[in-house]
């Protein structure tokens, strides 16, 4: 004879439980629901610890996360109405914490889905010559203080790390002047640019 369903020793363990403990289903909306520790919700930039890679972009599945380039800005954007709360770009941060999956999840809204957005903005190295983009600010600091005295290996790396330590001065080169001299090779250069002032002086 088949048991009936609420008369089996499992569910009846866990009927006893719920009426015990109360049921396990929260009362959201009607009362705001804390999600568990691990929950992954919204993923938040960090201004003050990303900065500025772009790795997040390269590993998002579903394009969430944008960057441009425009004039000496690097903006980066995460849209919330398409992320699918993967948690691949805070896995693949390159300092760990510059996105941050929260966890807020209530994104419901009766506005546009396209205003669900966080951007924020870094200041980018461009070449001294050809004002091709070098790296965001930031990221050579990062990668400066990681090098340590290894930092003397990449010349435009070290110019601008002494810099913004107050132990040099980057010099600009006016725009018409094509890396020539040997002095030139003391500039923040494109890799391009590098080649051409080591070939030509
Ligand atoms: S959680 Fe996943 S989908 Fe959302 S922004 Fe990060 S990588 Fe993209
Ligand atoms: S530091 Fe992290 S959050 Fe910032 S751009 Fe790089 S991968 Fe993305």
């Amino acid at each position: 004879m088949k048991i009936p369903c609420l008369l089996q020793p499992r569910i009846l363990k866990e009927a006893i439980k719920a009426l015990v403990k109360g049921p396990y289903t929260t009362k959201f909306p009607f009362k705001p629901h804390k999600p568990f520790e691990r929950f992954r919700g919204k993923p938040e930039f960090h201004p003050q610890d990303c900065v500025g890679c772009g790795a997040c972009v390269q590993v998002c599945p579903t394009g969430a996360i944008s960057l441009e380039d425009k004039d000496d800005k690097r903006v980066l954007t995460v849209r919330w109405d398409i992320c699918i709360f993967c948690g691949n770009c805070q896995a693949n941060c390159l300092t760990e914490k510059g996105i941050v999956l929260s966890r807020e999840f209530d994104l419901a809204t009766t506005g546009k889905r396209e205003d669900l957005y966080q951007s924020i903005e870094k200041e980018l190295v461009c070449c001294s010559f050809c004002k091709e983009v070098i790296a965001p600010s930031d990221q050579l600091i990062w990668v400066a203080k990681k090098l340590g005295t290894m930092v003397f290996s990449n010349t435009s790396l070290m110019l601008f790390y002494f810099a913004q330590e107050n132990l040099s001065e980057a010099r600009g080169l006016p725009e018409t002047e094509i890396p020539s001299l040997r002095s030139d090779r003391f500039q923040i250069l494109c890799p391009k640019c590098r080649r051409e002032a080591v070939l030509k002086s």
